[in-house]
């Protein structure tokens, strides 16, 4: 029987980087993964094809909507190839999982493909191509998530579908009906919605993006709805179903009153789950809290002392950065070392465009925890480099708190934001105050300056361009 100082099971972003550390770290690693390639949900049906098709129909919306603004012009229609345009984002994925393959090799990690379950707390069975029992002194679980479905939808996978099937369909839906203004919800509803198909997103809470500034929620409905989504708010939905090639969905609205919408597909995408089937934890001793989540203790360590966990398979933001922070995390743990993670300071992206991006506390909770805040804001449209190239929707919001001016949430919509919000990590990071960031050079012109001019105006309402 093998012998390893660390076996991990599940391969995500939590996974992977975890097995890279602890093998970085000098010690023996082994990482079980149960289909054929490595990522997990991230790589293979997660962050990476959402972004390709998002950035594919990104240029299409360009080529049809906005070339013509900056005097081009192509004769002739502009079409979209779909099956072209899935097979891209599968070679993207394809490069994307061969790299992980690469970097297991390259530090010494096996890898075994199958299910792997727990015999006790220091064996594991794999069962599948790799089919063995292992032994490992610690072991980390990196399972995952799986999406969550509300109890009365069948997914038939074909018409009624989660991300996974969204991100292979072989036509371009009339009606996209989607449930749930969350993340997918709104990044996949935005792929279609540009490649032609109508689109209905119903939401059950008042906001899209519901745990998010509300500022930022307010500005990304309106650009749904400037691109003529149909944005369903405080829908509370009560039935799918398929007949032949229609999907029907009622809802029942604020008022009391069964709307019902009609589509040729419907995407439930109402949040995600953490994935422990097959995993026999009861052999292990390791315990769930009620949430269906692996319990761990600010160690990450789970009810058997030397089992860990981490990623979506536990609390927490379901986040592919998350996830990879707990690996090393973890790793560093084991090799008797003191990391950190500050929770507070994981960003969270959505990306559509304009980007929403954001990191620390929302207004929300500052007012519920009776925080003093002042609030500044800049838009983009002020920027020249925002005209420059056209993209001027959206604002940067900083909020820092009123006697210290220390920074203490920066929330932003735009073009780019994805990128810009990390100034706002490093700033947070090393706590410095709005002021410190207004004293910061920002090169001219980029999207950035928003960010240093929503500090000036958080310091002392003294931003310089509006
Ligand atoms: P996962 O990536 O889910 O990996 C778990 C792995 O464990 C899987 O490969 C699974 O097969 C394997 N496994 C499970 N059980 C076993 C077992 N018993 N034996 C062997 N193997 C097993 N996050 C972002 O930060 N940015 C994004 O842009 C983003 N976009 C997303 C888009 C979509 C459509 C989806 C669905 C998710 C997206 N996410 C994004 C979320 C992100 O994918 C997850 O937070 C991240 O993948 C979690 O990593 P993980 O390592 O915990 O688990
Ligand atoms: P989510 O939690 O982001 O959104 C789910 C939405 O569905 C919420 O707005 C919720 O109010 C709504 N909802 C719940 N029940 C409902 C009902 N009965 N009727 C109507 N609406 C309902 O979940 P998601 O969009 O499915 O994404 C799952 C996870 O994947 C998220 O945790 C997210 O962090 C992660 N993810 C991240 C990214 C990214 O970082 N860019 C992209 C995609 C997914």
């Amino acid at each position: 029987m093998k012998s390893y100082d660390v076996a991990i099971i599940g391969s995500g972003p939590g996974g992977y980087v975890a097995a890279i550390r602890c093998a970085q770290l000098g010690m023996k690693t082994a990482i079980i993964e149960k289909y054929s390639t490595l990522g997990g949900t991230c790589l293979n049906v997660g962050c990476i094809p959402s972004k390709a098709l998002l950035s594919s129909s990104h240029h299409y919306e360009e080529a049809t909507k906005h070339f013509e603004d900056h005097g081009i012009e192509i004769p002739g229609e502009i079409k979209v190839n779909l099956e072209k345009m899935i097979g891209r984002k599968q070679a993207v994925v394809d490069q994307t999982t061969g790299g992980i393959d690469f970097l297991m090799k390259k530090n010494n990690i096996d890898v075994f493909e199958g299910l792997g379950s727990f015999i006790d707390a220091t064996h594991i069975k794999i069962e599948g191509k790799d089919a063995q029992e292992i032994e490992a002194k610690k072991i980390i679980i990196a399972t995952g998530s799986k999406p969550s479905n509300l109890p009365f939808i069948t997914l038939d996978k074909e018409r009624v579908i989660t991300s996974t099937e969204a991100l292979k369909l072989k036509e371009i839906p009339k009606h996209l009906i989607i449930i749930g203004g969350g993340v997918i919800g709104l990044e996949l509803g935005q792929v279609y919605r540009r490649l032609g198909a109508e689109v209905t997103v119903i939401e059950y809470m008042d906001r899209i993006l519901p745990t998010m500034d509300a500022g930022l929620s307010k500005e990304l409905n309106k650009v749904f709805k400037k691109a003529k989504c149909k944005m369903m708010l405080s829908h509370k939905v009560q039935s799918v179903e398929r007949n032949g090639e229609e999907v029907v969905v009622k809802a029942e609205n604020k008022k009391g009153e069964v709307v019902e919408f009609k589509g040729d597909y419907c995407l439930v995408s109402v949040g995600r789950k953490p994935y422990t089937a097959g995993l026999n934890l009861e052999a292990a001793g390791v315990k769930m809290n009620d949430r269906g989540q692996i319990d761990v203790n600010d160690h990450l360590q789970t009810s058997a002392s030397n089992i860990y966990a981490i990623g979506d398979v536990i609390k927490g933001a379901m986040l592919a950065h998350k996830a990879e922070e707990e690996g090393t995390f973890v790793a560093e743990t084991l090799a008797g070392q003191k990391p950190h993670i500050d929770y507070n300071l994981i960003p969270g992206v959505v990306y559509t465009w304009p980007e929403v991006a954001a990191v620390g506390q929302t207004e929300e909770e500052l007012k519920a925890a009776d925080v003093a805040y002042k609030v500044g804001q800049f838009p983009f449209r002020a920027l020249g480099r925002a005209r420059a190239s056209g993209d001027i929707d959206g604002f940067v919001k900083i909020l820092a708190d009123k006697t210290t001016d220390e920074v203490l949430g920066v929330h932003m919509i735009g073009a780019r934001c994805a990128d810009l919000i990390a100034e706002a990590v490093t700033a947070m990071e090393f706590r410095a105050s709005a002021e410190d960031i207004s004293r910061m050079s920002h090169a001219h012109p980029t999207f950035a300056e928003a960010v240093k001019e929503a500090a000036l105006a958080a310091t002392d309402d003294r931003a310089l361009h509006v």
